[in-house]
């Protein structure tokens, strides 16, 4: 799928701060915290998600804890779908199925509820950054082993030194800012 919007991304670009050896030395952590506080460039990456893959194709919004949760209640909101958290292992009160995944910087498991999709519903993936693709593939697994279509996958920002792209190859995915 290529699907292309006018958007002026360096209103993104100029709300994003770097910052060097977080959480550990060697990373460059992508802060979005300026950008989430920001009327215009919060306003612009929720419609743009919504926009790209237009009302009436999702039925669920993913987020993944915890930046993507901030993304992707508002883009549920907006595609009037329902929104369902991917947390991190214990987080969630009831049952669950886990992925365990390696991380740019250690390792991680992410749970989602075990009902949390009908089978067959559309769901779209939102999380802050694509960095090796190991979340994003993990989340992709979690939510087709519930039964449940992943209908694409969105990211404010792109490492693409990182690569993380090829983990999610042949999916509908989306990054808004490349580095
Ligand atoms: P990955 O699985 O390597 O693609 O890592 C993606 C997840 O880790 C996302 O949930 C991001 O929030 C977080 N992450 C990884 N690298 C960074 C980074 N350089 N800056 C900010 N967040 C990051």
């Amino acid at each position: 799928m290529t699907i292309r919007i006018e958007m002026d991304a360096s209103i993104l670009a100029q709300q994003v701060r770097d910052i060097p050896d977080f959480p550990k030395q060697g990373v460059v952590f992508k802060d979005i915290t300026p950008l989430l506080s920001d009327p215009t460039a919060f306003s612009t990456v929720v419609d743009a998600i919504v926009a790209i893959f237009g009302r009436g194709t999702i039925d669920k919004v993913v987020g993944i804890e915890a930046r993507g949760f901030i993304i992707a209640a508002p883009v549920a909101y907006h595609f009037g779908a329902g929104f369902v958290p991917l947390r991190k292992a214990g987080k969630l009160p009831y049952d669950t199925i886990g992925e365990s995944y390696l991380l740019e910087y250690g390792e991680e498991t992410l749970e989602v509820h075990a009902d949390a999709f009908m089978p067959g519903e559309r769901v779209l993936i939102v999380d802050d950054v694509l960095a090796t693709g190991g979340t994003a593939r993990a989340a992709c697994e979690l939510v087709e082993r519930t039964g449940a279509k992943v209908a694409g996958l969105a990211f404010v920002i792109e490492l693409g030194f990182l690569d993380g792209a090829s983990s999610i190859e042949g999916r509908d995915f989306v990054s808004l800012l490349q580095y």
